[in-house]
């Protein structure tokens, strides 16, 4: 607990809640010693961004002495067109990031609780916590999310309930069924925020990003990042589709020229380029399938995936646990991400990469699991 404030401190003080954050880790990128690196640490795709995305940035920088649209209009009509929006109901924000923070912001205050699952993503604990509220976590069931435990730690106090759909360190997802019921289950004043950060790689009869459930209700917003497959990450482009109220008070608090001109030019490019994009989708699919078997073939659990990462559980025994594999990959150019903040002590994530790099993961995998029999 944050320990008392003096009356007269000699210095500036962080607001009580400040202090009991853990500053969010980033996935590693680099491999002392070794020659070649393969990331596979971080979601992101290993087919870069749309040409004609790259093409738009490049053109913006013959104008950056100009402020960018403070509204965003090109961009919000761009993906407005694509899904089938009306703009006016689409906020964006520097990385979905930004836009999550604003939700806690601005529906959290101190004494209010947001509800958070076991091995949610770390970003939701840390913004409840810099908005003054508090988190309440409540457990997962094999590594899904259970909306009878969120629906069980719903209190008067309760404000916001953060989910990822899919989920991510887990990689895997709640049927619409299954939010449906959640909503159906929530007071009315509390505000479900569905982060579908990897909705595009969702191959799935019973999923749904939440287009529709945001359109027919006043307390669901779905969150959307330009950062995984449109593999724009380094721009920073979120975007938060909601009803207008919620847009409202978004756009109140919002920094005015919170996306840059170039992020605005790049993803409007990116997201008409839909050949691109089920390029992407269409390789996940197909490694993310092959790399799950071969794995699973070496003897180790692996969560079941929608995404573009999976989720590998290593036994607990001397020499063969996660964090000995992240050193003897590590050791080999293969970075993968550890996941023990996220509840997972003895898990590594790794994000699906490129044929050299999946073949190299797997044939590394199985030099780990080979040693020492
Ligand atoms: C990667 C990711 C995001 C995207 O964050 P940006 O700020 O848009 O880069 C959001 N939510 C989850 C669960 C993620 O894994």
């Amino acid at each position: 607990m944050t320990a008392q404030t003096p009356a007269c401190p000699d210095r500036p003080i962080p607001r009580s809640g400040i202090l009991d954050i853990a500053a969010y880790v980033p996935g590693k990128e680099h491999a002392p010693g070794v020659a070649k690196v393969y990331k596979l640490s971080a979601n992101e795709t290993p087919l870069g961004p749309s040409p004609k995305a790259i093409e738009a940035f490049r053109a913006a920088a013959e104008k950056l002495e100009r402020y960018p649209d403070g509204q965003a209009l090109a961009l919000r009509e761009a993906i407005g067109a694509s899904h089938g929006l009306n703009p006016a109901n689409i906020v964006c924000g520097n990385g979905s990031d930004e836009l999550l923070a604003l939700l806690a912001r601005i529906y959290l205050g101190p004494g209010d609780e947001g509800i958070i699952t076991e091995h949610g993503f770390l970003v939701y604990k840390i913004e409840i916590l810099a908005a003054g509220g508090t988190p309440v976590t409540v457990k997962e069931r094999n590594c899904r999310v259970d909306v009878d435990a969120i629906l069980a730690a719903v209190t008067e106090r309760t404000r916001i309930v953060f989910i990822a759909n899919p989920a991510n360190p887990t990689g895997t997802y709640v049927p619409i069924a299954e939010i449906r019921r959640l909503h159906a289950g929530l007071p009315p004043s509390v505000l479900l925020v569905l982060d579908a950060a990897y909705a595009e790689y969702v191959r799935r009869n019973d999923y749904e990003a939440g287009i529709e459930f945001v359109s027919a209700n006043h307390n669901v917003v779905m969150t959307r990042t330009f950062s995984k497959v449109h593999g724009l990450a380094a721009l920073r482009i979120g975007w938060l589709y909601g009803p207008a109220e919620i847009v409202d008070a978004l756009n109140r608090v919002r920094g005015p020229f919170n996306l840059s001109a170039p992020a605005i030019a790049a993803g409007a490019e990116s997201i008409r380029d839909q050949a691109f994009m089920a390029a992407a989708v269409q390789h996940n699919e197909i490694w993310r399938t092959r790399v799950t078997a071969e794995i699973e073939a070496l003897g180790l659990t692996v969560t079941p995936s929608v995404a573009n990462f999976v989720l590998i559980h290593f036994p607990d025994e001397e020499g063969r646990r996660a964090a000995d594999a992240d050193a003897f990959l590590m050791a080999r150019g293969f970075i993968l991400r550890a996941v023990r903040g996220y509840g997972f002590p003895n898990a590594l994530r790794l994000t699906i990469g490129d044929e050299e790099a999946n073949l190299g993961v797997v044939a590394a995998l199985k030099a780990f699991v080979e040693q020492g029999r």
